[in-house]
């Protein structure tokens, strides 16, 4: 069954995008952790990132790469923290997550 982060991809509902291409889509988490927070997905309907193929695998964390580039110039933070968490939505994706103090990360 075709997750949120599915309609997302298919525009059937609203996400305020940060970075797309082909294959990957940066869109802003409805439930911020802090301002600015980020989720990395592949197109590709795949529940669990680390089933993913190598190639579309390393290509997500390489869009990552440049998304959390992005995003460190867009909210002054001290570093991006990256995570994988995936309990609530079936569809693979990396949290990209400006951090400014060890309390930021109290998830
Ligand atoms: P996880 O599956 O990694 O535990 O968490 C999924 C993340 O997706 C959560 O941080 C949640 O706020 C976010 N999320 C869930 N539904 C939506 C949605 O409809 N739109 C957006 N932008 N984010 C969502």
């Amino acid at each position: 069954m075709p997750s949120i982060f599915s309609k997302i991809i298919d525009g059937e509902i609203p996400a305020h995008v940060v970075a797309e291409t082909t294959e990957f889509l940066a869109f802003l988490d409805i439930n911020p952790l802090t301002m600015g927070h980020v989720l990395v997905i592949p197109k590709q309907e795949i529940d669990y990132i680390f089933d993913m193929d190598e190639e579309s695998y390393f290509g997500l964390t390489l869009f990552a790469k440049i998304v959390a580039a992005g995003i460190r110039k867009a909210f002054p933070c001290i570093k991006v923290g990256m995570a994988v968490i995936g309990l609530e939505v079936p569809h693979a994706h990396i949290h990209l997550i400006p951090l400014n103090t060890m309390d930021d990360i109290n998830f």
